[in-house]
């Protein structure tokens, strides 16, 4: 198994993961056009996506999925929480499939692990991947921790963790007041110390990647966040990878080490 990032944070997401010749693109927040250059700087051609699995309906998640999919007739999984505000939008879409009770289900050779999360959105999922013998979990756009997503996330050997901001800087920074309590609230964002506490509950004896997500822009840097889980690791701060809102991330692997 191996997953690359097209980008990550408020300006749009994407994240491919590759088992065999089974390709899934988690999220799509970006046009097409762009879309397209950054599944080729990952030398990947559309044609080579065999579905779009959507966490929920905020624009930098899902702005970009009806059209890839309507262009390359993509199936695509959501859950009916996240269809109904796109029922619409989406009734031109060749295969819609829904992801109910977030019960497991398959791509190709992907096996797909929905789990809920606490967030502003009808039904949000957020996921972990499998290929028999590894697990990959991805976890952003969640207010807070739970129980369920610690007891998900245990023992994975691959994690993409929202740091979504630092405390101290969206206390202080510039947004509005209703937005640093949207963002900062039990329904907005991880904040880093939430995101270092997480793992640090987590058995992380088998993991080979952790890499930071969805930073935002304004009020949290990647040296924040790489300080935060590296200290909940007990690793060197060169160990944890950010995903970029540009530059995403390249293929990271797992193997047998
Ligand atoms: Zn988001
Ligand atoms: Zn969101």
């Amino acid at each position: 198994m191996r997953f690359a990032c097209l980008g990550s944070g408020s300006q749009g997401n994407g994240l491919v993961v590759e088992v065999a010749n089974t390709r899934l693109l988690l999220d799509c927040g970006f046009t097409l056009k762009e879309t397209l250059f950054r599944l080729s700087r990952l030398g990947l051609d559309p044609e080579m996506i065999d579905g779009l699995v959507v966490t929920h309906e905020h624009d930098d998640h899902i702005g970009g999925v009806e059209r890839f999919a309507r262009k390359f007739r993509t199936p695509v999984w959501l859950t009916y929480g996240t269809l109904r505000g796109v029922e619409r939008r989406f009734a031109r879409v060749p295969s819609v499939n829904i992801i109910e009770g977030y019960q497991r289900f398959s791509i190709g050779s992907i096996e797909v692990e929905p789990y809920p999360v606490p967030h502003d959105a009808h039904e949000p999922a957020q996921f972990v991947f499998g290929d028999g013998a590894f697990r990959l979990g991805v976890l952003t756009d969640t207010g807070r921790s739970t129980p369920h997503i610690e007891a998900t996330l245990n023992r994975c050997d691959a994690l993409v963790l929202e740091c979504n901001h630092d405390a101290n800087m969206l206390a202080n920074g510039d947004y509005p007041h209703r937005l640093k309590q949207r963002v900062g609230g039990r329904f907005g964002h991880l904040e880093n110390t939430a995101s270092g506490e997480l793992l640090a509950s987590l058995d992380c004896s088998r993991l080979q990647h952790v890499i930071a997500a969805h930073l935002s822009q304004k009020n949290n840097t990647p040296l924040l966040a790489r300080s935060v889980l590296s200290r909940a690791l007990n690793c060197g701060g060169d160990w944890i990878g950010v995903a970029d809102q540009n530059d995403g991330f390249g293929w990271r692997q797992l193997s047998n080490l």
